[in-house]
């Protein structure tokens, strides 16, 4: 019910994970702005998809994770044409695997720029009109990797790790202005990020494809299946709506198990 009407701004909503948020949060009632990159016929034909499937308005930014200022002007995007930024979710992100000896410099510069330091400029940008609305919401797209650690993946567990700093904090500084910030710790879930990774894991684990999908990714999860966007999507729309004003601060897995062993 409190989502109705609201506005929700979905960083990384061109695929995967970001996307199925995109459509839960519409499928409620919100107006959505859309993020991220790719095709722009097929970005437009998602977003005229979700008006027509939900009857919500949805915009797309093509901001650009690595710059402040395209970040800074999402968030007025949303609060110009739309009249706020309520719901805020950080989700772009990329992944890259390699031992750290090899890490390549500006690949460990791009994962802290898109999976960590874009959600601070976003959190900032959108802070303040949460605060003068005495309503937000915030929800960080982290990882099991923010709570554990897997060899190969040094930039994306430490950006992971930052975020659930970065939410804990803001959590804080928000608590007492109707603001709630929580991070999302899924386990693997089936998207392209975890498609593109597995020759490269291949490749360091010296396995092949289906070994890595089968002894590396689902050996990590308890249940043995992937988690679906939808049952992520899930837990972001009860995290945003009113039963959920007093969670904050908050690391939220659905990984299947993976960090309970
Ligand atoms: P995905 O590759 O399907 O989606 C990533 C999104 O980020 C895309 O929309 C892409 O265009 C966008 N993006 C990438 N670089 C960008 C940039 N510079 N500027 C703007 N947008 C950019 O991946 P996904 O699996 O849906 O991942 C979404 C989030 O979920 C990420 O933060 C990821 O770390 C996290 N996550 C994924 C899994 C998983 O198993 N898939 C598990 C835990 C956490």
């Amino acid at each position: 019910m409190s989502i109705k009407g609201k506005v929700a701004v979905v960083t990384g909503s061109t695929s995967g994970i970001g996307l199925a948020y995109a459509r839960a949060f519409a499928a409620e009632g919100a107006n959505v702005v859309i993020n991220g990159l790719g095709d722009a016929a097929a970005i437009e034909a998602e977003r005229a998809r979700i008006e027509s499937d939900f009857g919500v308005k949805a915009l797309y930014s093509d901001a650009n994770m690595l710059k402040a200022d395209e970040i800074a002007g999402m968030v007025k995007l949303a609060e110009t044409e739309f009249g706020a930024c309520d719901i805020l979710v950080n989700n772009a992100g990329i992944q890259i695997v390699s031992p750290i000896e090899d890490f390549p410099i500006d690949g460990w510069n791009n994962i802290i720029g898109i999976n960590l330091t874009a959600a601070f400029l976003a959190i900032r940008a959108a802070v303040p009109g949460m605060k003068a609305r005495k309503w937000g919401r915030i929800i960080n797209t982290a990882s099991a990797h923010a709570l554990v650690g897997s060899p190969f993946k040094s930039a994306y567990v430490a950006a992971k790790h930052g975020i659930a700093g970065l939410t804990k904090v803001v959590a804080l500084e928000t608590a007492t202005f109707g603001i709630t910030c929580n991070a999302i710790c899924p386990g693997y879930v089936w998207t392209p990020l975890v498609e593109k990774q597995i020759p490269d894991t291949a490749k360091a684990r010296g396995m092949t494809e289906e070994q890595v999908k089968k002894d590396v990714l689902l050996a990590a999860q308890p249940t043995k299946e992937f988690v679906t966007v939808e049952e992520v999507a899930a837990l972001a729309v009860f995290l945003a709506g009113d039963n959920a004003r007093s969670i904050t601060g908050a690391m939220h897995q659905i990984d299947g198990g993976w960090v309970a062993e």
